[in-house]
């Protein structure tokens, strides 16, 4: 899928749509999502235009990984998440039901989460 430069979050990360940031650095963007599932429900993004986690962990830098993924531990902890706990998610595709196609880590956080996933089909 080629990466569409106009998706909702590629005009955040332009500035071209106000966002409520929580954490910014050379690689990553975090914001609160604007439908929260959880108390806490924070989106982290890469700076680069990556459609989604299988395009990210094929064609992004070790530099731009190693950004990604330092930030989302960041976020977690900087809002306190670390105890009792948080959760990350990313939705690969249609059958995960992605929206928005450029990369976004959900932090999932403040309350009792519940199990990992609900059974397939229900
Ligand atoms: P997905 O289903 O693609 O994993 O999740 C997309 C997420 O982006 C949803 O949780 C949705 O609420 C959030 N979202 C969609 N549009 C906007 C927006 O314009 N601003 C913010 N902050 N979040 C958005």
């Amino acid at each position: 899928m080629a990466y569409d430069p106009n998706n909702i979050f590629a005009r955040i990360l332009r500035g071209e749509i106000p966002n409520k940031t929580v954490y910014e650095d050379e690689y990553a963007l975090a914001f609160h999502d604007i439908n929260p599932q959880t108390p806490t429900h924070v989106l982290v993004i890469p700076k680069g235009a990556y459609v989604s986690f299988a395009d990210f962990s094929a064609e992004a830098s070790d530099a731009e990984i190693v950004g990604l993924v330092r930030a989302v531990g960041k976020v977690a902890r900087d809002l306190g998440a670390e105890h009792p706990g948080y959760r990350i998610l990313t939705n690969n595709g249609a059958d995960a039901r992605q929206e928005v196609p450029h990369l976004h880590v959900h932090v999932f956080a403040g309350t009792d989460l519940g199990r990992m996933i609900k059974p397939a089909g229900k």
